[in-house]
């Protein structure tokens, strides 16, 4: 039975994977939940599954909480605590659910420690891709992905050797504005850039899959995590979210993972891998009749895309920059301070403005990041 640690536990990601474990207790022993700040979730949580440790990384929360809300769960404060529990021989599997840079430090420790991570923070693998991979490499860490793409390629990837993949193709919804131009992406609402059609997820993601921002960090992670050439990535839009990407092998064949847009199901299956159990997601409905469109994207009116492909080429620090200067954009989007075409602008601005270093260490990576989310608070349009 896998004992899993499940940082950000309060998210989208996070109540999916408690859904995987409330079908499967036989399975899976929870043993730690973070929150950043939502305590009495986090403490209902812990009522219902009963895990030796709680988190909460917002400090702020420590003096006004009743403790025995949690009993008898341990209720513990601050980020550099996930880092310990990350790598507590307690601990099988960090599910890594945490958004943003924010989700690094505690990936790095899981990671560094030999353990399971079952992988939604895609973030880590854009700001850290090769620091991460070779530490998975020396510690005999398994990353296991959990976005839904990175999860259809890995699954479609055990049917041949790394050595036959000739590339795959990320498939994209298009998100909310599919079929807009550029011109008229200018002036839309948070409002409606939150209203994703087909898949339910927390603010920050959802955002980045309006500005096909989240399609450009996929396939970042997607060069990182499955060591491909940058030749090697294909992006096609696919509306209905049903086939979740394809590898394409030397021999022509192409196979794909298909499943309703639901993330249960890559949860499950980072954390059982190699075996599979009865799902606990929505399954295909093959009696009632259903087509699936594909179509290119529209690199003109989304130019994220571009953006992605030349930080995904460049390495180094254009990842971390990148990462950062979008997190930054998107918060001031979202409170009203940017358009929502200027978030693409200020990540392109604050790369082109950026001192590259080709080969930077962890705390390099770390000072890029405060630098890029710097200049995104003081850029005007
Ligand atoms: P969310 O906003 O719904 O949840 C984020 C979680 O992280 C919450 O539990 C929150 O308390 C915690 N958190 C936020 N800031 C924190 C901080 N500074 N320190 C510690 N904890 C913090 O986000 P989500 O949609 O669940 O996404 C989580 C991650 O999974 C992201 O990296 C996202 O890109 C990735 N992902 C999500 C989906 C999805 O369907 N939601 C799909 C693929 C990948
Ligand atoms: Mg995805």
């Amino acid at each position: 039975m896998p004992r899993i640690a499940l940082f950000g536990s309060t998210g989208s990601i996070g109540t999916n994977c408690l859904d995987v474990v409330r079908h499967h207790r036989e399975r899976f022993d929870v043993v730690a939940l973070s929150a950043h700040s939502r305590s009495t979730e986090l403490a209902e949580q812990c009522r219902e599954f009963g895990p030796k440790w709680a988190v909460l990384c917002d400090e702020n929360q420590r003096a006004d909480l009743a403790r025995d809300a949690f009993d008898p769960t341990e209720l513990r404060f601050g980020a550099d605590v996930l880092e310990e529990i990350a790598a507590s021989p307690e601990v099988d599997t960090v599910v890594s659910a945490i958004v943003g840079a924010a989700g690094l430090r505690s990936t790095w420790a899981a990671i560094e420690a030999g353990k399971r991570v079952a992988l939604a923070n895609k973030e880590t693998m854009v700001v850290a891709g090769p620091l991460v991979t070779e530490l998975a490499r020396t510690s005999g860490a398994e990353i296991i992905p959990v976005d839904s793409e990175h999860s259809a390629i890995f699954q479609a990837m055990q049917s041949g050797a790394p050595t036959e993949v000739r590339r795959v193709v990320l498939t994209a919804s298009g998100g909310p504005f599919r079929g807009r131009s550029r011109a008229e992406l200018e002036a839309v609402t948070p409002e409606q850039a939150l209203d994703h059609p087909t898949w339910d997820m927390g603010p920050k993601i959802t955002i980045d899959s309006a500005t096909m921002t989240n399609k450009a960090l996929e396939l970042i992670e997607a060069k990182w995590l499955f060591d491909l050439r940058d030749d090697q990535i294909e992006i096609i839009v696919h509306p209905q979210s049903i086939v979740h990407s394809f590898v394409e092998f030397v021999d022509g064949s192409v196979l794909a993972q298909l499943s309703p847009p639901d993330m249960r199901l890559p949860i499950q299956y980072a954390l059982t891998f190699p075996d599979r159990c009865e799902a606990t997601a929505r399954q295909m409905d093959w009696r009632t009749a259903f087509s699936l469109e594909f179509e290119p994207p529209d690199e003109e009116a989304f130019p994220a895309l571009a953006i992605g492909r030349e930080v995904a080429a460049q390495g180094g620090t254009s990842g971390a920059v990148f990462n950062a200067a979008n997190e930054a954009a998107v918060e001031r989007f979202l409170a009203g301070e940017l358009k929502f075409t200027d978030i693409s602008r200020a990540c392109r601005a604050v790369l082109d403005a950026h001192d590259f270093d080709p080969d930077p260490a962890l705390a390099d990576l770390l000072r890029v990041d405060q630098w890029s989310r710097t200049e995104v608070m003081k850029w005007t349009s």
